[in-house]
């Protein structure tokens, strides 16, 4: 049986929809027949790129079936036309579909497709040189997404999340689930699950707000974790759960490491250098930093709500070093003449400015003594006395070395949690266990927590 990849992209709204439930719709249809040779993919893309609201998800579903091309193409748009978001204006659905190995073109295109802008002519450049088949709905836009997915393997590090999807006569009203269950479930089960709950607010983020039919997603380091984790929750009677293979919370995205001034709009983007002014705090809250790395210079912007980040922004100084981590964004044309700027996600503080050469002060007169020109010394300009070598004077510093990230609430999909550090994973074993099934009480040899 030849093996394939199946990718869809694009297929939600703000509004509805879920291109993580259309995933599992079509894993519902091809399960009885295909045999899964890695769990489902959810593979999050680049978060800066504008036309993407949400978390620019695409689906990837790897499999041997005995079914041909045409028809597994065919099933799949006819799902995604079934259950795409048609009053939305926006959503272009992709579908991708490769049979056999997954070329490097095809790896390369999704290594870009995390960090970069890519476009649609280069998508289907990709995907013709592959052989990669397509459907695509509307304008298509979606088939970037579909075609990355496919490139994106999951070779090293990877999580996993397991989605509890509602009854769909529940869709749109308030999400039942247990909010002192989920805490306890944190609890129980940390390190190895993670972005459960918010601790400064106490906030619960396993469940979205919106009317898709997500209930709940709980995000892990194996299977088997997030399938104890459900176990410990209580929730409202779900429809069907199953488990996706992620790049979320691994830091895919921030692998590109270009020079300033080759920076473009809606990258995301990873700079080292130097502090180049003194950090401005905006009425706000926020603050800005400008950041040189000898090409040229760019103003990091620290939100208030990214909490640490922008404490820490806040007391830096020129001089200081630092890996600025962040979406690259274009200021209003007519406000700044359409200036970039880096919108922070992460802040690694390198290197601290500790103290400082001053001139030094004349012992009889108090005031500072001026230099002379080049190693030529310092004279007090009042009363003429001389001094050979400036005072070296200590600079308290109110941020210290190291990292910093936003609370979980305002983590992106794609950054890894604190708590994931030391766990990364650098391959992947393609051992594949139970991933979907029915929740429904008349389906019990399907629920994964009896
Ligand atoms: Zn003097």
């Amino acid at each position: 049986m030849p093996t394939y990849h199946l990718a869809i992209d694009d297929t939600d709204s703000l509004r509805m929809g879920c291109t993580t439930y259309v995933g599992a719709l079509i894993v519902e249809r091809l399960l009885p027949e295909a045999r899964f040779v890695d769990y489902p993919n959810l593979i999050r893309l680049n978060p800066n790129v504008p036309w993407k609201s949400r978390g620019n998800a695409a689906v990837c579903l790897r499999f041997s079936s005995a079914r041909t091309e045409g028809e597994i193409l065919e099933l799949a748009a006819s799902i995604v036309e079934e259950n795409r978001d048609r009053l939305d204006g926006k959503n272009q659905p992709g579908i991708a579909l490769l049979e056999g190995e997954v070329p490097p073109q095809v790896k390369e295109f999704g290594r870009r497709a995390l960090f970069d802008v890519l476009s649609l002519e280069e998508a289907y450049r990709v995907a013709a040189q592959s052989k990669i088949g397509f459907r695509t709905i509307r304008g298509g836009r979606g088939l970037i997404g579909a075609v990355a997915a496919i490139g994106n393997t999951l070779e090293a590090d990877h999580t996993f999340e397991l989605i509890v999807y509602r009854k769909r006569d529940a869709w749109g009203s308030p999400r039942k689930v247990d909010a002192e269950s989920v805490r306890s479930m944190d609890k129980e089960t940390a390190p190895h699950t993670f972005n459960n709950i918010d601790p400064e607010t106490n906030r619960i983020l396993i469940t979205p707000h919106g009317p898709d039919p997500i209930l709940f997603g709980i995000r892990g380091e194996s299977p088997g974790v997030v399938i104890d984790a459900l176990g410990k929750l209580v929730f409202e009677e779900g429809e069907k759960w199953i488990i996706y293979r992620s790049n979320q919370g691994t830091d895919a995205h921030m692998i590109n490491r270009p020079k300033i001034s080759s920076l473009t709009p809606y990258q995301a983007a990873v700079i080292e250098g130097a502090v180049s002014k003194k950090p401005v705090t905006l009425r706000g809250g926020h603050t800005i930093v400008e950041v040189a790395d000898g090409s040229g210079c760019i103003d990091a912007a620290a939100y208030q709500q990214s909490g640490d980040i922008e404490r820490a922004a806040r007391a830096l100084l020129p001089g200081d070093i630092v890996r600025v981590y962040g979406g690259v964004r274009v200021l209003d044309e007519g406000e700044a003449g359409g200036k970039l700027t880096l919108n922070l996600e992460r802040l690694d503080v390198l290197e601290l400015v500790d103290s400082v050469k001053r001139n030094p002060l004349c012992p009889r007169c108090g005031v500072r003594m001026k230099a002379k020109g080049r190693n030529k010394g310092f004279e007090c300009e009042k009363c003429g006395k001389k001094s050979e070598s400036p005072v070296i004077e200590n600079i308290p510093r109110q941020v210290r070395k190291g990292t910093y990230l936003p609370p979980p609430r305002s983590l992106r999909h794609l950054a890894k949690p604190p708590r994931r550090l030391g766990l990364e994973k650098l391959s992947w074993d393609g051992t594949v266990g139970r991933f979907f099934g029915s929740l429904n009480p008349q389906h019990p040899a399907e629920d994964p927590r009896l």
